[in-house]
């Protein structure tokens, strides 16, 4: 410190002194010899550490005065006392223990590894610190040098830095969506709460690695998006698969971004989309059924009119050609044709009904004469088809039902199952009551091609159709469907490819009361 009151020759002289100092000190070093004692006090001096050296016995011989500021002494106060002084009360102890043995086999260490070490102010308060022990050897015994750093400043900061954790920690565990932060390779280092709950049973269980929620068909596109990510592009609502520690997939919404600080830090939000998707394919749903009523009117009214004036001049025909029966073979084509044309707008009527009118007319009706009449409908395809057709229907059961649209049901299963069988097979038509619930079990089996696996759970789905364009329309199932829900029943498909199918249907018997 510079004091003003010196004359600018002292200092001079001052300068000159510690230049000279300096010289001796480089010297010694090139030297080899000793540093002499001003030399060495100034570079003591001259170190931010506290610098306290004892003797053998623990007896303070010296200190620096970054030392007497950090333990608030003058250098006199504790010159020849213990070192014990500025240990706190109980840690004193295990220092002379610790202290003993250090002198008997010293060596350049840290003190205290692996232990919070703390020392004692003259006012009595604490303050953490790090110690390094260093030792020389003098007339007198080993004198230890231990370096002291007061680590106040950085303790506060690490709690600064662990309540800032915990805070980040609150925010991330109290979101709705699954949060996971994985480094470059993948290795997940925290995930949330929620991520918790998605993607593991339990609590206990952890994901190591973020590619052990990516579905095997996922892993490379989730891999290029990672590329993307990492340089610098943000991807939001990417929607995909994941799976959880249970193999269970789960539908989910990504946002992912980058942090390029220190090692390169992927941060992913996940949501569960599984309800959304469910919402979403029920308004698709409703969608699809407004474009069927749009298609079906259209349809009808193109169809209607001219089946209206086919069936208008197959009559003026019939009335035309005097004595019809003479002309045996024209007149039963004719009788034919107008069975067709009679049939087809049958069916553009039930269409339209179905479309248009949900609330449909139902009556009580015996089960299987529903059917029977459905069977005669398929009659003419079976023979051509080489199919062989058995019923076995139990009698007598009522249900309260739209026959037309009841037909449409059956028919529609019957045509799927000839269809699945081009080269013949038995189609069988079963009914039975179960007395349990109360219901009618009707079974449309056959010895078709079947459906594979992953077939299976589209087929009830509108416009789903594996049959080629022109013959298929993918609505057979997904309108029978709902008209047996709206019937109280339920229907359900099995199917063994190669095999053959069941299609189930079950309707609510009517009690005989409901009928009188
Ligand atoms: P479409 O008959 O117009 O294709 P459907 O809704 O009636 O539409 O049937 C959907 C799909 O379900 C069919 O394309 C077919 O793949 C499958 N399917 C339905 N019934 C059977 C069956 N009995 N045997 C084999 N496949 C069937
Ligand atoms: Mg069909």
């Amino acid at each position: 410190m510079v004091d003003k009151n010196k004359t600018k020759k002292e200092l001079m002289n001052e300068l000159e002194e510690l230049r000279l100092q300096f010289k001796d000190f480089e010297r010694s070093i090139e030297d080899g010899t000793d540093i002499p004692d001003k030399t060495f006090r100034l570079i003591v001096e001259s170190v931010p550490n506290g610098i306290v050296m004892t003797d053998n016995m623990g007896q303070i011989i010296f200190l620096n005065s970054q030392a007497e500021k950090m333990f608030g002494y003058a250098r006199r106060a504790l010159l020849g006392k213990s070192v014990e002084e500025l240990v706190p009360e109980g840690f004193r102890h295990g220092h002379i223990k610790y202290r003993s043995s250090y002198v008997k086999e010293p060596r350049t260490r840290p003190m205290g590894e692996g232990r919070d070490l703390f020392a004692l102010r003259s006012d009595g308060s604490q303050f953490p610190v790090e110690i390094g022990l260093n030792f020389a050897n003098s007339d007198s015994g080993v004198v230890v040098i231990s370096t002291i750093i007061d680590i106040t400043e950085r303790r506060n900061t690490e709690k600064l830095l662990n309540e800032r954790e915990q805070r980040l920690r609150e925010i991330m565990d109290n979101t709705t969506d699954a949060i996971i932060v994985f480094d470059d390779k993948g290795v997940v280092e925290t995930l949330n709460r929620e991520a918790q709950r998605l993607f593991c049973v339990n609590s206990i269980e952890k994901i190591d690695e973020i590619w052990a929620t990516v579905t095997p068909e996922n892993k490379e596109n989730f891999s290029e998006k990672l590329n993307k990510v990492s340089e610098g592009k943000r991807i939001t609502d990417y929607e995909t698969e994941r799976i959880g520690k249970d193999g269970k997939r789960i539908s989910v919404s990504i946002s992912l971004v980058y942090m390029n600080e220190g090692q390169g830090r992927f941060i992913e939000t996940i949501r569960d989309i599984s309800e959304t998707l469910v919402m979403r394919n029920k308004i698709i749903e409703l969608e699809k059924a407004q474009i069927i009523g749009k298609m079906a009117e259209g349809f009808a009214h193109h169809m209607g009119t001219p089946l209206a004036s086919m069936l208008l001049r197959v009559q003026m025909l019939k009335d035309d050609i005097p004595d019809l029966a003479e002309y045996k073979n024209v007149g039963e084509k004719l009788n034919s044709i107008e069975r067709q044309i009679l049939y087809g707008q049958k069916v553009i009527q039930r269409l339209l009904r179905f479309v248009g009118r949900p609330e449909n007319e139902k009556s009580p009706e015996i089960v299987s004469n529903l059917l029977e009449e459905s069977m005669e409908m398929i009659r003419p395809l079976i023979n051509k088809k080489g199919i062989v057709l058995v019923g076995d229907m139990e009698d007598n059961l009522i249900i309260f039902a739209d026959t037309n649209l009841l037909n449409l049901v059956f028919s529609d299963t019957m045509m799927n199952a000839i269809d699945a069988m081009p080269e013949g097979g038995v189609l069988s038509i079963i009914s039975c009551k179960d007395d349990e619930t109360q219901f009618v079990n009707v079974k449309i089996k056959d010895t078709g091609v079947g459906i594979s696996e992953e077939t299976i759970p589209f087929v009830f789905e509108p416009f789903f159709t594996t049959k080629p364009a022109g013959k298929g329309t993918g609505l057979g199932l997904s309108v029978a469907k709902r008209i047996v829900h709206d019937h109280g029943g339920d229907i359900t498909i099995e199917s063994k490819e190669g095999r053959g199918t069941i299609v189930s249907i079950s309707l609510p018997i009517l009690n005989e009361e409901k009928i009188n």
